[in-house]
């Protein structure tokens, strides 16, 4: 697999991903351009943000946008994650900002994420069949003793902002999942669950109505700053901008832009998916389709259950791109959900084993807006980014339209560099093996 800090390009015309939604889910993509050799903005990367970004550009403030990606829409992290719509983003909860930076940013920031998770909504509204929306909530669960308390303090904090959020106790929580690992859970009752895939098509679908072009299998090799924009050397050719968005996210090549280089660390999220369950299975489990789950580990499990009664369950995957589809990290997530639900112990195989990249910022929180002139990135979002990503999209379109945005920490700054950015893997293995060595 394609590895950001390893390989020179991301290579363009590559298949989709391997995944559950790509096996059992149908959807229509819109039509595609040809590039051209100007945009009055081009937007390398067609996912959620690159997306939204697009849409907000053509349609608010009328710009000619192209949007180019190296392989089919949405082909990362966009067609391929587990479909949370969380009300987060980077790996920091409401009462860490709130210790951080007070209560009133704390506060600016929970209406952000209220404002992203109705974004996303508005595009299930738009769906043909609402993107297979799951409307149970998402909850956090303590995985163990020590995991309580602190899980106790996001929710009260996340109570005085007034947000719809409830706490299950252990006792609570065994009434309805027969989980081990579930000492307590705070749940966010406004969340969903969607099929991913879908909410790609859907926000495309809308992209292309705005008027923008979006160009397929055409990858981004090295930009270059012009007298008045930037100039893109592509596999298809050389196209230039007066004003260029870098939405390729933990996907981006490590030197594509030397803005963002050392910036990020991608790191691999991987996800089985079992077989569907029996009735007996779900009897056992007490899983229902509605709700969706996330533990409260350093190197976090999360699962669902799909329509199809299918559980999908996701977690940190390979180090390196080229050991991603190694069997022995589908094999410890199939462990991992044997040891959390008793009633799953038979399970002996799983269906569709797949991973993505995601973008760990070096202080846990994503960053957009300006990284030089008429040049913009948003990426960092660490894992979570289903719903932030269409608001990132939209808050990069109008930074790049001269708009002041929130003064919230993901807008104020650009991403921080890692220190020694060569030994990014090696702290990340030191990282892995601490994070499971205690717990
Ligand atoms: C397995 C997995 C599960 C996840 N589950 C969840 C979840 O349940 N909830 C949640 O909130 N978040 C989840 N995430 C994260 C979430 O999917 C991402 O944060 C979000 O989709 C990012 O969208 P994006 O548009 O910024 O980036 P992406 O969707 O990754 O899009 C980047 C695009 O850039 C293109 N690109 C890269 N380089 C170039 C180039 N040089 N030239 C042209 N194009 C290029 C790529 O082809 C890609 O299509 C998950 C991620 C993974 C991998």
């Amino acid at each position: 697999m394609y590895d950001p800090l390893s390989d020179k390009h991301l290579p363009p015309a590559q298949h989709a991903v391997d995944s559950y939604w790509e096996k059992h889910t149908k959807v229509r993509w819109p039509d595609t351009a040809s590039m051209p050799k100007h945009s009055d903005v081009l937007i390398i990367g067609a996912g959620y943000t690159g997306l939204n970004a697009a849409k907000t550009l053509a349609e608010s403030y009328q710009q000619q946008v192209t949007v180019i990606d190296a392989n089919r829409i949405a082909w990362g992290c966009s067609s391929r994650n587990a479909g949370f719509v969380m009300k987060s983003t980077g790996r920091l909860g409401l009462s860490q900002w709130a210790d951080r930076l007070g209560d009133k940013t704390a506060k600016a920031i929970a209406d952000e994420h209220q404002t992203a998770l109705e974004l996303v909504k508005q595009w299930i509204s738009q769906s043909p069949d609402q993107c297979d929306v799951q409307r149970g909530g998402y909850i956090k669960l303590a995985h163990r003793a020590k995991a309580i308390e602190p899980l106790r303090q996001q929710y009260q904090t996340l109570k005085q902002f007034n947000q719809p959020v409830s706490w299950l106790s252990g006792e609570q929580l065994s009434e309805q999942l027969n989980n081990r690992h579930a000492l307590a859970g705070l749940k966010f009752d406004d969340c969903v669950s969607v099929n991913p895939l879908k909410l790609a098509a859907v926000t495309a679908q809308q992209t292309a109505k705005a008027g923008v072009d979006l160009v397929e299998n055409c990858s981004a090799l090295s930009v270059k700053r012009l007298a008045d924009g930037w100039q893109v050397e592509t596999t298809e050719g050389a196209v230039s901008c007066s004003k260029l968005l870098i939405c390729t996210n933990a996907y981006t090549a490590n030197k594509l832009v030397p803005a963002l280089t050392g910036r990020s660390l991608p790191a691999l999220s991987s996800i089985i998916t079992t077989p569907p369950l029996t009735q007996q299975q779900l009897a056992d489990t007490g899983l229902t389709p509605a709700q969706s789950y996330m533990d409260t580990r350093i190197l976090k499990y999360y699962f669902r259950l799909l329509p199809d009664n299918r559980l999908l369950m996701g977690g940190r995957g390979a180090i390196r791109g080229k050991q991603a589809h190694h069997p022995s990290y589908a094999k410890q997530l199939l462990k991992a959900l044997k040891q959390s639900f008793p009633g799953l112990a038979t399970i002996d195989h799983w269906q569709h084993f797949w991973s993505g990249w995601v973008s760990v910022s070096l202080d846990d929180y994503p960053r957009v807006g300006a990284i030089g002139d008429n040049l913009y990135a948003a990426m960092g979002y660490c894992g979570a980014g289903v719903s932030f990503s269409s608001l990132a999209g939209k808050r990069l379109a109008q930074a790049a339209m001269g708009e002041e945005l929130p003064r919230l920490p993901y807008y104020q700054s650009p991403l921080k560099r890692f220190p020694m950015p060569s030994m990014r893997r090696v702290g990340q293995w030191a990282y892995y093996h601490y994070a499971r060595l205690t717990e």
